[in-house]
């Protein structure tokens, strides 16, 4: 591709929307150098699903194979009753009808393992250049570019054409930009981890042999379960809603309240329990969707763009559609700006939708007596073959700049 050396891109964030913007901008060719807080690389958290959506993005940027190569691709997403232990509804993933509608396969993979296949993707490519320790404190724009200022007094400030912001759910430059304050806690936290799938015994080494994804919905609770790193570990994931939360504090959403909400769930799910990972507990935050995301040279990115409410499981899948598209629209406005605009129009209507309803979803999974009766009926009819609700969600944006070549990965 063309280069472009005057217009260097800054990415504030390395993290999985901050490398993936990162590689779709020089895949563009535009030169990028990234800015990342931490001293070194990394994630943390467990496993995260990847929607058709999602692996369509890697595969456009060149990185599904390293992705394939470690991740888990389910054959099947089940919905259970954590109550009662029944089956409420089932989507087979591999089946024909799956096939005919979506073109690329849903994936389920340690965070570490994606963060891992961008960053090498990243290292490979010679118009990016990757900075650790450099936490970004302010962008100041004028007709030539944006001066990023950094925490660290030996790092002087860089000035970049222009500045894509994937500092995440507590985005310093979306405050700066857009100042709708501090995210919006849903009184719900969810525990988290994963586990040699060796080491699982009884009843819950028959869970980890199949590659299912399982969601068990129940009153105020649900627990998600799903095999990683080629069914070497297994992902559990509890999340309740807390009776005590408390603004600024920490003591609430506590492990006696896990234990307490999740008392009168069936065998399988308290069998699982004590698995759950329990050294951090994670509160669960969104906000609510931004019209705008483009500030002349400023672009916002992944979740500092869109936090989301995780029912979905499209956090991560959307920071993936953002990367792609928006080096969809440098690859074809040389304007930068222009660009950026192109891209936040593009995509805004879309993530807000997904915003939206992943709260919905919530509230349908949480439901309890008679709406969880209801709720059961509902989807209890339905057909493992039927993706009609699901498909817009799962199909990738439909491209602002549909003339524009496709971003070419390096062979
Ligand atoms: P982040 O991952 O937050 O990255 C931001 C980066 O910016 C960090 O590396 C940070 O250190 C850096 N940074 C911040 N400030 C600065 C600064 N001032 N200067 C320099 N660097 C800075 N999504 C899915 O698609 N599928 C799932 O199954 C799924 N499950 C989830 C389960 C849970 C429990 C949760 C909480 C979320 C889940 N998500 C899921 C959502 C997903 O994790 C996020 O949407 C995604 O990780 C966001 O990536 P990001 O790069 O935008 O932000």
């Amino acid at each position: 591709p063309t280069t472009h050396p005057a217009q260097r891109i800054a990415v504030i964030g390395g993290g999985i929307g901050g490398l993936a913007a990162a590689l779709a901008a020089a895949r563009a060719g535009r030169p990028v150098t990234v800015f990342e807080q931490a001293a070194q690389f990394g994630e943390i958290g467990a496993g995260l699903q990847l929607a058709p959506n999602a692996s369509h993005a890697l595969d456009e940027l060149g990185v599904l194979p390293a992705v394939r190569h470690s991740a888990v691709a389910p054959h099947r997403l089940a919905m259970m009753d954590a109550l009662t232990g029944n089956e409420i509804a089932t989507l087979d993933l591999r089946g024909e009808a799956y096939r005919a509608r979506f073109t690329h396969p849903y994936l389920v993979t340690h965070r570490t393992d994606l963060h891992t296949a961008l960053l090498n993707a990243c290292h490979d490519d010679d118009l990016l250049t990757l900075r650790t320790g450099y936490t970004v404190t302010d962008a100041q724009q004028d007709t030539n570019g944006v001066t990023l200022a950094f925490a660290e007094p030996d790092h002087s400030a860089f000035t970049a054409d222009a500045v894509i912001a994937a500092d995440g759910l507590h985005s310093r430059l979306r405050q700066a930009l857009v100042g709708d304050g501090d995210p919006i806690c849903s009184r719900y936290v969810a525990y988290r981890g994963t586990i040699p799938t060796a080491r699982m015994t009884g009843p819950m080494s028959k869970l980890a042999a199949t590659s299912a994804v399982m969601v068990w919905a129940g009153p105020r609770m649900h627990l998600v379960q799903y095999p990683l790193r080629r069914g070497e570990l297994y992902n559990q994931v509890a999340v309740f809603e807390s009776d005590h939360y408390t603004p600024d504090s920490d003591d609430w959403g506590t492990e006696a309240e896990l234990e307490h909400r999740f008392a009168d769930t069936c065998s399988t799910v308290r069998d699982a329990l004590p698995l759950v990972g329990r050294d951090r507990r994670w509160p669960l935050y969104d906000r609510d969707p931004l019209v705008t995301w483009t500030h002349g040279r400023i672009t916002l990115l992944g979740d500092a763009a869109h936090p989301m409410l995780q029912y979905l499981a499209q956090g991560a899948c959307q920071a993936l559609e953002d990367a792609v598209t928006l080096g969809r629209a440098l690859a074809h406005h040389d304007d930068t700006a222009t660009a950026f605009t192109a891209y936040g129009n593009a995509r805004r209507d879309r993530a807000a939708r997904i915003q939206t309803n992943a709260r919905s979803f919530g509230e349908i999974c949480h439901l309890e007596g008679m709406g969880a009766t209801l709720r059961n009926l509902h989807l209890g009819g339905r057909d493992p073959h039927d993706f009609d609700d699901i498909a817009w969600v799962w199909t990738p944006t439909s491209e602002p700049a549909a003339a524009a070549p496709r971003l070419h990965a390096p062979a």
